[in-house]
């Protein structure tokens, strides 16, 4: 099973991913942990991305195809995957239908987690006192949005036309939104 979780920053794709992971074995693959990831290690790729991200913008489509390449590489025997946060424009998209043909296998099924923006805005307030991401802040979120929207957003209906697309109400509790994307997983495409 390849798995994209699909919403706005804060949406909850992080949370319900890790809870994927520990029911199914799936690898997350959070490109924004990758490069946060790389920021702490203070390597040359994080340097290159901290202005870009700190600001709220999208880092170039081929650093993060070369990020999932490589996990896909590492993981090869994996029973799935969950694409957290990837792709995030249409030229990643093809990219990643590229690397998974080559791999023999697709992308299966497209969670969208329906979030409504006053309440991404009160979660991302609460996240920012509780982790200090940098990029919470009310300002660089409003940019952030502006990005899903223009950027982003434009993945669903190529994904509806495909029949991979499912929505699930991510404004109830965790639980039900977790099952809620389980039963997404068991409907046939
Ligand atoms: P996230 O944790 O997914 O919200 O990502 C944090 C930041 O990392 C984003 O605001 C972007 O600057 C960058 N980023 C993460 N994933 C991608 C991606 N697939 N394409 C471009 N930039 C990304």
């Amino acid at each position: 099973m390849n798995l994209i979780l699909f919403g706005p920053p804060a949406a909850g794709k992080g949370t319900q991913a890790k809870r994927l992971v520990s029911h199914h074995g799936y690898i997350q693959l959070s490109t924004g942990d990758m490069l946060r990831a790389a920021r702490t290690s203070g390597s040359e790729l994080g340097l290159r991305v901290a202005r870009v991200m700190d600001e709220g913008g999208l880092v170039s489509d081929d650093i993060v195809i070369d990020l999932i390449e490589e996990q896909l590489e590492r993981h090869s025997h994996a029973p799935g995957f969950i694409f957290d946060g990837f792709p995030r424009t249409i030229r990643q998209a093809e990219a990643l239908d590229d690397l998974l043909a080559r791999r023999g296998t697709q992308v299966d099924r497209v969670v969208r987690l329906l979030v409504d923006e006053d309440q991404l805005v009160s979660r991302v307030t609460r996240r920012f006192e509780e982790e200090g991401r940098k990029d919470d802040n009310p300002v660089t979120f409003s940019a952030r949005l502006e990005k899903y929207n223009e950027d982003t957003a434009p993945l669903l209906p190529v994904y509806a036309e495909q029949g991979k697309l499912r929505e699930v109400d991510g404004m109830s509790a965790i639980d039900a939104v977790s099952a809620g994307i389980e039963q997404a997983l068991q409907v046939t495409v």
